[in-house]
């Protein structure tokens, strides 16, 4: 059976959380929580879904997470077609928050292993979030 190419354009409402954009290419992530109730978000949102308020911080997503969930993508998607080979997407927990990026590298992640993440530029030029398996340091070795 032939299939039938469809494009799908998804606008992406970003004014209100354009700095997210702007400090993942400084290496930043950032997420929001509201300073009314205290509802975290990760992507980051400009207004709370539960209490309507629109006064929201914003809180850096730093140091060492842990791996949630993954998928590996071996159906390259349209729109996607700059990646070559299969792709893990991970969802890792940073304190609080969760967050979403693409996994470093052609093993598959475990569930619980400790990662790190980190911004940078894909074949397209925009910026992303990628997780990378964290290595133990000499002197935390048990
Ligand atoms: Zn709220």
């Amino acid at each position: 059976m032939e299939g039938r190419e469809l494009t799908f354009r998804h606008k992406l409402p970003k004014t209100k959380i354009e700095r997210y954009w702007k400090e993942l290419e400084n290496n930043t992530i950032l997420a929001t929580r509201c300073s009314r109730c205290g509802e975290k978000y990760y992507p980051p949102q400009a207004d709370c879904s539960v209490c309507y308020s629109d006064d929201m911080e914003w809180v850096e997503i730093r140091g060492e997470g842990t791996l949630e969930s993954f998928t590996q993508q071996h159906v390259i998607p349209q729109g996607f077609t700059f990646v070559s080979k299969p792709y893990t997407i991970a969802i890792a927990r940073f304190g609080e928050y969760r967050v979403m990026g693409w996994y470093e590298g052609d093993e598959l992640p475990k569930i619980g292993e400790k990662v790190e993440a980190y911004t940078a530029k894909d074949e397209t030029g925009i910026s992303k979030v990628y997780f990378r398996r964290r290595t133990l340091k000499a002197e935390e070795s048990p």
